[in-house]
């Protein structure tokens, strides 16, 4: 029987870049002892706390349809965190809840962008991003944002793209690059975005994970509110991945426009879960803190192991849970790389060609195994690296 190409073309030609994930899975699967660095999945697991709320609010009967924008009391308590961290104004009918961050990626284009529109979004990206864009129909073009530039995306790039597209999507901390955009990048792209009259998209999943400097949200600059949709989740903030809850804040008409759009797909997300992500955000900054504590912390471990050696570098990580490592002293791309680490060491991380053409010869570590693991496995991995660099030496 026919399948619909919107389905079977939509990760392009490119493959989705799962394929070193998906072997780490086979040989972990066969019984061997793989140290997983690859997705972006706490090592703890959801507080009880936020579980206790779960089970109360189910128990006691919120387990029927809810609303589809979002149970009211979260609509409003994201209105207020989002004003609260950026001084926008922002009410329960600039927010649309929704199944992660994940379909908000998918509701925001398919809200802005008509079949074949393009849609830009910067390279290197989140593995989804072009997937996503095709799925609602419109066409992804890639922006590259260059190692040499510390992958801080250029205006100009951004402009050169821009004619006829509907809108670009940028994500600030960046996965995979841990990366945070500067207030002079988000200056640049926010006036491309005016004088193109386009749309930004900007997926800040990773607000909660700002190691240095600090994070800001182009919604909060001068005439973005008006064409700015920001995604946001609960996945990463307080290690609700599997819960599925988060959001879309953006102007009263977008987000009326996403909301007949849930109606006739997701039909919203389960009550019980909006209640406990509500409890959640009503913990306040202590629980997010202690979510990403860990992160921090084996951030600094990498750097203080980085520092002591001299062929791996580390692209400057201020934010998200991730390290985007330079590999090219060893003569290998990303992928080689990878796949020989995982063979040699068991230590599976990402290729950086996973995340598109820009971050090739680098791999991205996800830094989430326990901190003594993860130390052990860094310097496992730099040890790996220096040996393959010697390699290379003696053969040249
Ligand atoms: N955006 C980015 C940059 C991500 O890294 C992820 C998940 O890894 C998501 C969005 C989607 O997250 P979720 O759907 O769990 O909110």
């Amino acid at each position: 029987m026919y399948l619909s190409n919107r389905i079977t073309g939509l990760t392009g030609n490119d493959g989705d870049g799962w394929g070193l994930f998906l072997r780490a899975r086979e040989m972990i699967a066969a019984g061997e002892d793989v140290i997983e660095l690859t997705i972006g999945e706490h090592d703890i697991s959801t507080s009880h706390i936020i579980l206790g709320e779960m089970d109360r609010s189910a128990r006691g009967g919120h387990t029927g349809y809810a609303m589809v924008p979002g149970v009211t009391a979260l609509r409003d308590a994201v209105a207020a965190r989002v004003e609260a961290r950026t001084g926008v104004t922002t009410t329960r009918d600039n927010v649309l809840i929704t199944p992660g961050g994940q379909a908000g990626l998918f509701a925001t284009h398919a809200a802005v962008c008509d079949p074949g529109d393009r849609a830009l979004y910067i390279d290197p990206y989140y593995a989804t991003y072009p997937g996503t864009i095709r799925g609602a129909s419109a066409f992804p073009v890639s922006v590259e944002a260059r190692a040499q530039d510390g992958f801080q995306p250029h205006a100009e790039a951004i402009a050169a793209a821009a004619p006829d597209a509907k809108s670009l999507l940028i994500n600030s901390p960046n996965n995979p690059t841990g990366v945070v955009y500067s207030h002079e990048t988000l200056e640049g792209i926010a006036g491309v975005i005016k004088a193109q009259d386009m749309w930004l998209i900007s997926d800040e999943v990773y607000d909660t994970q700002v190691w240095e400097g600090e994070h800001l949200s182009p919604r909060a600059l001068p005439g973005m509110k008006e064409r700015t949709l920001v995604v946001g989740s609960m996945s990463k903030s307080h290690a609700m991945t599997g819960s599925r809850v988060g959001w879309v804040v953006g102007p009263e008409e977008a987000i009326g426009h996403m909301i007949d759009l849930a109606t006739h797909t997701t039909y919203g997300v389960a009550g019980f879960i909006q209640d406990a992500a509500l409890f959640a955000l009503e913990q306040g900054a202590p629980l997010e803190e202690e979510v990403s504590a860990p992160f921090r912390r084996r951030r600094q471990q990498a750097r203080t192991a980085i520092a002591a050696q001299n062929v791996v570098r580390l692209v400057p990580a201020q934010g998200a849970m991730y390290l985007m490592l330079d590999i090219r002293a060893t003569g290998m791309s990303g992928e080689d790389f990878g796949y020989a680490l995982l063979e040699a060491e068991k230590i599976a991380v990402m290729p950086g060609e996973s995340f598109g053409k820009a971050a090739a010869g680098h791999i991205r570590v996800a830094m989430t195994v326990n901190d003594d693991a993860f130390g052990q496995a860094f310097a496992r991995l730099l040890a790996f690296a220096a040996e393959k660099a010697q390699t290379r030496e003696g053969a040249a």
